[in-house]
């Protein structure tokens, strides 16, 4: 088994032999410690075994090695020449191990530095006065694709052809000393690149030039990211400016800023906004368009989308309509990044314009410094729906007025009933009047029935009246036994002509729905009605029979089952068509506007056959809470 000596072992084992020499010839020879300066040779051996710890560790031995030689030789002696040398030898030891030391520090930090510098992703060439490469580091190997030992000893035009003739930088360089240039060429196999240089000359210990030192920053990857980077937002800007919907960017980091102050402690900011209109107002006024395309030109009714730049647009909403702003704020303060909010501001014509606000934090840079702000233009869909509910109240009222011409000969017929008794029992006060001794008990009993029979007729006629009424929905908690003795008070004269019982059967007797009054005794009016029609001379077989209930889903289900003709010829939902009709006078709208008015309530109509005759119209309502 052999041991295998490094360098620095060797160069320690002969400083500690001629260490040891040096001791046996102080000791034993006449010298007197002459020979102790000799010990600087054994530091400068250790310094070749290139660690500062031994070479430190050498100097602090030496210097006791000479001192115990020289009191083995001369204790007790009175100070003399001998106590000189051994001064002067151990001031050499002293200064030849810090300066060895110094020398091992320095060797150490150039090493250091020279592995940084072959490490660093920035390429470092040293090159000699002839412009041949004495140094390559890794990064120049990745940058012109040589690698260093490719490289080291070749001429730097070998290896590097550059773009520009190098001659000039290298006279610019002459000048000033040091010069920092952008240079594309190909390196190995014709790469191109592209790099920022750092030229400085070097110097000789005479101070005269001596080649230069070349360190670059590879430019390629930077410049193909720029141009990828400029791609794509040319691209985005072409998108936005195409796009057929409004957009527009705006810096919104003073909202967040007046945000933050504004509800510090987690506050409900939503309703903090909503309470203060004032500071709703300042918040969105804050941020002004630094960009928008031609469509948000047009939305907000200006020829130029320049004409945007520098102006607020979401400040412009109408006083009623803060609730959409304070909730978009929140919202983004909460930490959502995409919201999307329907509401109605004024373009710069003061036009009010109904609008769903797309409002999307883009993540770059500092946050809210970028958001980007779609519109849809809602305003005439809008207006459509206005028109479309305008008409659906007109049709609704138009479709009442008939059934209750319909109805007429039954109204008058219900009128004229209390009007009769009240003309009889008016004249019968009378007669008790006239009589010799008038009988006062019977003219009070006689206005008391006068009284009530008045009271019945204006109930009928409020009954027509609230029916001949043309009004928008209004929404309220009501009884359904109560609505459907009423619908039951209007049609039925027209059950008695065709002699059809109509029974009611609700279940719990209490419930109450939430819907307007109106329109549901319209659906319920044309439902017996109908009923009534396809009834119409099935005799006594041919009850009707109207039912309430509460379903699974909490729901009113009102039913009108007849055992008339039932649906024949068509698919029972089909009645719902609008001028579907069997009837010569009829207009086939009832039950597609009963249908309109059960959908608007959030509920469901039906039709089917039942197994035992005739058809069965069902309808459900929510219930009131
Ligand atoms: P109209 O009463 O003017 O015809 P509706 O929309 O109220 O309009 O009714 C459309 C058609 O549906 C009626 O003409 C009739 O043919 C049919 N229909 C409605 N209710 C019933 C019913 N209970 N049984 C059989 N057919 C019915």
């Amino acid at each position: 088994m052999g041991t295998k000596f490094t360098g620095s072992t060797v160069f320690a084992l002969l400083a500690l032999a001629l260490g040891i020499g040096i001791f046996a010839v102080d000791m034993f020879s006449p010298l007197g410690g002459a020979i102790a300066v000799l010990y600087t040779f054994c530091i400068i051996l250790l310094t070749r075994a290139g660690r500062t710890g031994i070479v430190a560790l050498g100097g602090v031995i030496a210097a006791l090695a000479a001192m115990i030689a020289f009191l083995a030789g001369h204790w007790g002696e009175a100070v003399g020449a001998a106590h000189v040398r051994l001064g002067v030898s151990l001031a050499a030891i002293g200064a030849t191990t810090i300066l060895s030391y110094g020398i091992l520090s320095t060797r150490k930090l150039c090493s250091e530095q020279a592995n940084i510098l072959a490490l660093t992703h920035d390429s470092v060439i040293v090159l000699d006065r002839h412009d041949r490469v004495a140094g390559w580091n890794e990064g120049a190997a990745h940058i012109y694709g040589w690698s260093a030992e490719e490289a080291i000893g070749r001429a730097y035009d070998d290896l590097i052809a550059l773009d520009a003739p190098r001659e000039a930088a290298k006279q610019r360089l002459e000048q000033s000393g040091a010069l920092t240039e952008e240079m594309s060429g190909t390196g190995k196999d014709g790469a191109p690149f592209t790099v920022s240089t750092r030229m400085v000359r070097r110097r000789n210990l005479a101070g005269a030039p001596d080649g230069l030192i070349e360190a670059s920053i590879d430019l390629s990857e930077q410049r193909r990211a720029d141009a990828a980077r400029r791609a794509s937002e040319n691209r985005y800007r072409a998108i936005f400016n195409a796009a057929g919907f409004a957009a527009w960017e705006t810096d919104w980091t003073g909202v967040r800023q007046l945000l933050e102050t504004i509800a510090p402690d987690g506050e409900d900011l939503q309703a903090h906004l909503l309470a203060n209109p004032d500071l709703l107002r300042k918040v969105a006024a804050t941020p002004h368009i630094h960009e928008a395309n031609q469509a948000a030109a047009a939305l907000f009714g200006v020829a130029d989308r320049s004409e945007l730049i520098g102006k607020n647009v979401i400040a412009r909403y109408p006083e009623t309509n803060g609730l959409a702003l304070a909730t978009l704020f929140a919202r983004l303060a909460g930490g959502e990044d995409l919201v999307e909010v329907e509401t109605r501001i004024n373009n710069l014509k003061g036009k009010p314009i109904d609008v769903v606000l797309r409002v999307r934090l883009v993540p770059e840079g500092e946050p809210w410094s970028r958001v980007l702000i779609m519109a849809i233009d809602m305003t005439e869909r809008n207006e459509d729906r206005a028109r479309l509910e305008r008409n659906m109240v007109e049709l609704a009222h138009a479709s009442r007025v008939s059934i209750l011409g319909q109805l007429a000969a039954s109204i008058a017929h219900e009128v004229n009933q209390p009007l009769s008794a009240i003309m009889t029992y008016a004249k019968s006060a009378r007669r008790w009047l006239k009589r010799e001794t008038p009988d006062l008990d019977e003219v009070a009993n006689c206005i008391e029935r006068i009284d009530a029979n008045s009271e019945r007729a204006g109930a009928i006629i409020t009954r027509v009246r609230t029916l001949a009424r043309k009004g928008s929905a209004q929404i309220e908690a009501i009884s359904l036994a109560e609505l459907v003795g009423e619908a039951l008070a209007l049609v039925d004269r027209e059950a008695c002509a065709a002699r059809i019982a109509i029974r009611t059967d609700i279940e719990p007797p209490d419930i109450r729905i939430a819907a307007d009054r109106v329109q549901i005794q319209q659906i319920l009016v044309n439902l017996i009605m109908n009923a009534i029609h396809a009834s119409a001379g099935t005799g006594p077989a041919g009850d009707i029979l109207v039912t309430a209930s509460k379903d699974a889903e909490g729901m009113a289900r009102i039913e009108v089952a007849d055992r008339g003709s039932g649906i024949v010829g068509i698919e029972p939902h089909a009645l719902f068509d609008a001028f579907y009709t069997t009837k010569p006078d009829g207009m086939g709208m009832g039950l597609s506007i009963s249908r309109s008015i059960v959908e608007a309530h959030g509920g469901r109509i039906s039709a089917a056959n039942n197994p035992e005759g005739g058809a069965t119209i069902s309808f459900t309502i929510p219930v009131a809470l």
